[in-house]
């Protein structure tokens, strides 16, 4: 669930303002992505590689655990 957001003037890439109240809306002219806050597309990144470690810890996990089960550890 989002909170209602102001009603804020965003610009475009491409030059064309608009107003938003969305996080994420998207450009009438061009179709890109504009973002209400400027920092989101950073913090998508960020979660991006957030996401890709708890991933390979939990694979990691997994497959330790998975070895040792079989008494066979990797390191040996
Ligand atoms: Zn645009």
């Amino acid at each position: 669930m989002q909170n209602p957001l102001p009603e804020k003037e965003v610009t475009c890439k491409c030059g064309h303002s608009f107003i938003t109240r969305k996080e994420k809306s998207w450009c009438e002219k061009c179709c890109r992505g504009v973002f209400y806050h400027r920092k989101d597309r950073r913090f998508d990144v960020f979660q991006k590689y957030y996401t890709l470690t708890m991933i390979l810890v939990i694979l990691g996990f997994i497959i330790f655990t998975f070895v040792g089960f079989f008494g066979k550890p990797l390191f040996s």
